[in-house]
């Protein structure tokens, strides 16, 4: 059909050539596209952690790759001790748990969790003093590239970390796999009843466990 004179006009493959060209969407729009990117970019910030811990997205726990052991430096592995309904779940310096070579006691992951709520209270109830606080920004020219990344890195993660804070109005009544993920660096374990928590904007909080 053609729509101006509206008379129905010989179809000599015009048509059919307009119809393939034109049916032919791209496979995802531009808006899809943007929307896939962000979905990738959450996934990797946010991971999605379950009420088991575990991540939706990857086999890992929040704790996964953070702990270390103050003593000999190895990384801690996540284990289950007793049954039912007295199990715990512990998390032991693997060098301890292989070798025997290191003798830090494993940590309660109730206990680490517990720590980190703490941890975040004490800086959401101090955040005035902290937000007010001047950064020692005494960087300098540095001819190491390596040491001036981490530099623009730490003050990056340190106004982040400021901008959570400042938007943080009330104290967190329990434990957030996805800010810890988020805020914290590693987890220096230094025995069995206390832990250094390192944030990735630069600053270490000692607790109890
Ligand atoms: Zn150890």
């Amino acid at each position: 059909m053609d729509f101006l004179s509206k008379k129905r006009v010989k179809n000599n493959g015009h048509a059919a050539q307009y119809y393939v060209e034109d049916s032919h969407p791209p496979i995802i729009s531009k808006e899809e596209f943007a929307a896939v990117q962000l979905e990738f970019e959450r996934r990797t910030n946010l991971r999605g952690y379950s009420k088991t811990g575990k991540s939706k997205f990857t086999s890992d726990y929040a704790f996964s790759g953070k702990l270390f052991c103050g003593n000999c430096g190895s990384k801690f592995r996540r284990t289950k001790w007793g049954r039912g309904k007295n199990q715990q779940i512990l998390w032991i310096c693997i060098n301890h748990q292989i070798t025997g070579a290191c003798d830090m006691k494993s940590v309660k992951e109730k206990a680490l969790e517990q720590a980190f709520l703490r941890v975040m209270n004490r800086l959401i109830g101090s955040k005035g003093a902290l937000l007010s606080e001047r950064d020692g920004n005494d960087v300098g020219q540095s001819a190491n590239e390596d040491v001036e990344c981490e530099w623009v890195w730490r003050d990056r993660k340190r106004e982040e970390f400021k901008a959570y804070l400042s938007t943080q109005g009330s104290l967190l009544d329990k434990f957030d796999e996805d800010l810890f993920q988020r805020l914290i660096e590693k987890v220096k374990i230094q025995s069995m009843v206390e832990a250094v928590f390192v944030f990735r904007a630069g600053n270490e909080v000692r607790e109890i466990l």
